[in-house]
């Protein structure tokens, strides 16, 4: 007997579910072989925006409620009959949405997921009528378990193994194409849990990770990972290769590329991700363990920040400072983006809505240590990443530093805070120093 071959993951976004003939296509060629094959599915291209539209407005859900159902309807032609209950249950979902008025963060989850069921009945149908054997699957009744966090749960992956494995086998072994649901999964307490905007390309890797695919490809329409953002870099250029380390900083930093908890999966099970772009068939990032002799380069800004500088008085003596400072913060729930210390100095950087409760929260440490609050200042993060980026030091020309307010760097990642308005310029000046005059 054969070994059974590993299977693949395919992922598309919204915007590449446009042309649901090329999805068949690319089925279809994975499964030539014999390749069992799972798609993961986002919504289509703005329906989780249309559905979060509703939740930020719950008081005109009323007026709005057949206009959404329309353009719901219409983005999912040909729903067999008994997919059609999903339009009944969003217009229930809204109706209670509206007579709330406070929904909270679960029924908040209820209604967004259902843009992702909706497309993968949609799609299902539609690889049918194309001849492939599609089976629409809802992440949650698969048991695709997530901790209880609504709005940015975590999948469970030990939870979740044995019901995702015999749920999906079953489905290979009648020949089927299992068409997932990206975006959610089930709570442990048994509800919907979304996993953050975005997050179909966690739910496709953390898939890939519990049945040992081979590889998970991450189809996106436009995008694809660049040694920049395009608009602000014009000769930025593909990064063929990157090791599961540095993608994760890049998608930790705000690269939008990815899902900041994709790579996990795959890295702690050993499953390639390849991210491709419809649009340029030529661009593919390879994301898989680091191999020596390779050098991969690739920046991005964060912004827009706010810095905090914090002078404390004899700083170096005052023993837990640093302690005091972060956990003052959050206990009041203030993420801190980024901390530089000096011996009387600490800069933090934190998002804009977040700085009104950090100066507040870090009152006490003011009255007691008689320390002193300067700021904030908008600046930008310019943040470059790659193993081994520390032997790079020497190729920052010092215009780049010009004015920073701090700077760090680990042997993976450096990033430089800069005056905001200074944060494209140096943006350039590193990716010329680092990508185009370095990398053929
Ligand atoms: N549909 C969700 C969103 O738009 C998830 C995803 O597309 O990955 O954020
Ligand atoms: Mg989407």
């Amino acid at each position: 007997m054969t070994r059974a071959r590993a299977p693949v993951v395919l992922k598309f976004g919204g915007a590449s579910l446009e042309d649901p003939a090329q999805v068949g296509r690319d089925v279809a060629a994975v499964r030539a072989d014999g390749t069992p094959v799972v798609v993961v599915a986002s919504a289509r291209q703005g329906v989780t925006d249309l559905l979060s539209g509703a939740l930020a407005h719950p008081r005109s859900v009323g007026a709005h409620r057949a206009a959404l159902l329309d353009q719901l309807r219409r983005r999912h032609p040909g729903l067999p009959v008994d997919a059609r209950r999903l339009f009944d249950r969003v217009r229930r979902l809204l109706s209670e949405i509206e007579s709330v008025c406070h929904y909270d963060a679960p029924l908040a989850d209820r209604l967004l997921s259902q843009g992702e069921r909706l497309s993968v009945h949609w799609l299902a149908a539609r690889l049918r009528s194309d001849g492939i054997p599609a089976a629409p699957v809802e992440a949650d009744h698969l048991g695709l378990i997530t901790d209880n966090t609504y709005g940015a749960s975590l999948i469970l992956i030990d939870r979740s193994q044995s019901a995702v494995r015999r749920g999906l086998a079953r489905r290979f072994a009648r020949g089927e194409v299992p068409i997932v649901t990206g975006y959610f999964g089930r709570s442990l307490e048994g509800r919907v849990a979304t996993l953050g905007r975005g997050g179909s390309d966690y739910a496709a890797s953390a898939i890939g990770a519990l049945i040992g695919a081979s590889r998970v490809e991450l189809v996106k329409r436009h995008v694809a990972v660049l040694s920049a953002d395009p608009n602000e870099v014009p000769d930025a250029r593909p990064i063929p290769e990157l090791s599961y380390e540095e993608a994760e900083e890049l998608a930790q930093f705000g690269a939008r590329v990815l899902h900041p908890l994709t790579i996990e999966p795959a890295r702690a099970h050993s499953v390639i991700l390849r991210v491709r772009s419809l649009d340029d068939p030529s661009v593919v990032t390879t994301i898989a363990p680091a191999r020596t002799g390779r050098r991969n380069r690739a920046l991005t800004l964060l912004r827009p920040l706010r810095l905090v500088r914090l002078r404390v008085p004899g700083g170096r003596q005052r023993p837990g400072i640093v302690a005091e400072v972060s956990h003052r913060l959050s206990a009041a729930g203030v993420n801190l983006v980024q901390l530089y210390t000096s011996s009387a100095l600490l800069c933090l950087l934190f998002e804009p809505g977040q700085v009104v409760a950090a100066i507040r929260a870090l009152a006490p440490v003011t009255r007691e240590a008689a320390a002193m609050v300067e700021g904030p200042y908008p600046v930008t993060l310019v943040i470059a990443i790659g193993d081994g980026i520390l032997d790079d030091l020497d190729r920052i020309p010092s215009s780049a530093l010009a004015g920073a307010e701090g700077f760090s760097a680990t042997p993976r990642a450096l990033s430089v805070a800069v005056p905001e308005r200074r944060g494209p310029e140096v943006l350039r000046e590193l990716h010329r120093a680092l990508v185009t005059e370095v990398i053929p």
